[in-house]
């Protein structure tokens, strides 16, 4: 006789960036058997890129499985609609408080607890699509999506990686008479463009970056030499 099965449950939550609507399930225990080995195989393995690589990987695989929609592909959501979706699974699964440890300005690490319902994810009033570079030429954006996580791994370096997000993030350059679309030229000729900016221009792609959606979360510390606010908005705060 085959053993009975527990029907698992099933969570609905919304996605602040693309509006889309998800239903998913908690992690399996399976599933979190995965994630804690993958965490352990990475962390054995000498080479860190091909470690974050596989990290990434097995991540957005169970995350992928759990999500219930029809046709989901995980690498078409902006990154900030992934961070929110695995807070939103990670809440169902295993619990919704968290407490990480928040560092004092004063330099004391206080414990903090957090219901991980209230991080959300922070859009501004007005994001302009696109950036005027001055001359007539200007970019027309578009959100960083998952599929750039893997691939920002391979990218040396600091600065070179900050040019390559910028990359992703440009879908067409244009000037009065026409429009370049980004994936007719290589990467190296869109790096050399944006190099060869002037200061000026590209403070104004900086501007669209300080304002793109992020996920939040402000609290107050309780730390023995005086109360202080914080605003935590890296998807790694909220579970060191
Ligand atoms: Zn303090």
């Amino acid at each position: 006789m085959p053993l009975p099965k527990i029907a698992v449950p099933t969570y609905t939550c919304k996605l602040p960036g693309t509006g889309k609507q998800i239903d998913f399930r908690p992690f399996l225990v399976k599933e979190e058997k995965v994630l804690l080995l993958a965490i352990q195989q990475a962390s054995e393995l000498s080479d860190i890129k091909q470690a974050q690589t596989f990290l990434i990987k097995t991540f957005k695989k169970v995350l992928s499985d759990c999500v219930m929609n029809e046709k989901f592909e995980i690498n078409e959501l902006p990154v900030f609609d992934l961070e929110y979706l695995f807070i939103q699974v990670r809440a169902k699964s295993v619990g919704e408080k968290v407490s990480p440890t928040y560092t004092c300005s004063c330099g004391t690490p206080v414990s903090i607890e957090i219901d991980l319902n209230d991080i959300t994810v922070v859009k501004p009033k007005k994001q302009k699509m696109t950036v005027d570079l001055g001359g007539g030429v200007g970019l027309k954006m578009k959100y960083p999506k998952a599929d750039i996580m893997e691939k920002l791994v391979f990218e040396a370096g600091q600065l070179d990686q900050m040019f390559s997000v910028l990359v992703y993030c440009i879908d067409s350059i244009f000037d009065n008479d026409s429009q370049y679309k980004v994936s007719d030229y290589t990467h190296e000729e869109l790096k050399s463009f944006l190099e060869e900016l002037p200061k000026e221009s590209f403070l104004e792609i900086q501007k669209f970056f300080d304002n793109m959606p992020h996920t939040e979360y402000k609290g107050e510390a309780d730390c023995p030499g005086g109360k202080e606010e914080f605003t935590l908005n890296q998807l790694t705060d909220f579970f060191e």
